[in-house]
């Protein structure tokens, strides 16, 4: 009987074992994540350890879309819309009123929520609009110079693997519009 000879990489880790023993599951490949060599089938791509990792998408790349977005809705509405920080947790943005007929702060984010299909809340976590700011709290977070800070989620949070949540959302600051 015929002995099948068993091949393995330097790298334990990246092997798929468990293929080794079928047709076709000791065949030597180059993971497309992150070109280490590795045993397993013949037509797997990545290596095992590149498979067990999560990969989310990257907040910036999901911001930078995400911002021409807001940044054409504020146009459209006499606001200037501007980043301000590092795309890192959360998109952070500053709109300024421009033009002689800017909408008000409310309008401005109520329209950019509806377009991203995002949720404004306030800090007690309410909708905004609501109307009794004594009951639920104001609409926005009064900041300094009267410039006012939203909060607008957008959709889905995606778990970790370590548990945790990662929530995408947009803090937006509105200065004040003089009428
Ligand atoms: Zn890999």
């Amino acid at each position: 009987m015929e002995e099948k000879i068993i091949m393995r990489s330097d790298n334990p880790e990246c092997d798929w074992t468990e293929d080794f023993e079928h047709e076709n599951g000791n065949y030597q490949n180059h993971c497309h994540k992150c070109k280490a060599l590795f045993f397993g089938h013949k037509r797997r791509i990545v290596c095992k350890k590149c498979a067990s990792h999560q990969f989310l998408p990257k907040p910036a790349a999901f911001y930078g879309c995400i911002y021409n977005i807001v940044q054409e809705v504020g146009i459209a509405n006499g606001y200037a819309v501007a980043i301000h920080g590092s795309l890192a947790r959360d998109l952070d943005l500053i709109a300024v009123p421009w033009t002689n007929d800017a909408i008000s702060d409310f309008e401005l984010i109520k329209l950019i929520a509806e377009v991203l299909g995002g949720e404004c809340r306030n800090e007690n976590g309410f909708k905004i609009g609501l109307g009794n700011d004594a009951m639920y709290g104001k609409d926005y977070t009064p900041r300094p110079h009267e410039r006012r800070a939203y909060r607008i989620y957008l959709g889905n949070s995606f778990e970790k693997q370590d548990g945790g949540l990662i929530t995408y959302y947009i803090d937006i600051s509105v200065t004040p519009r003089f009428i």
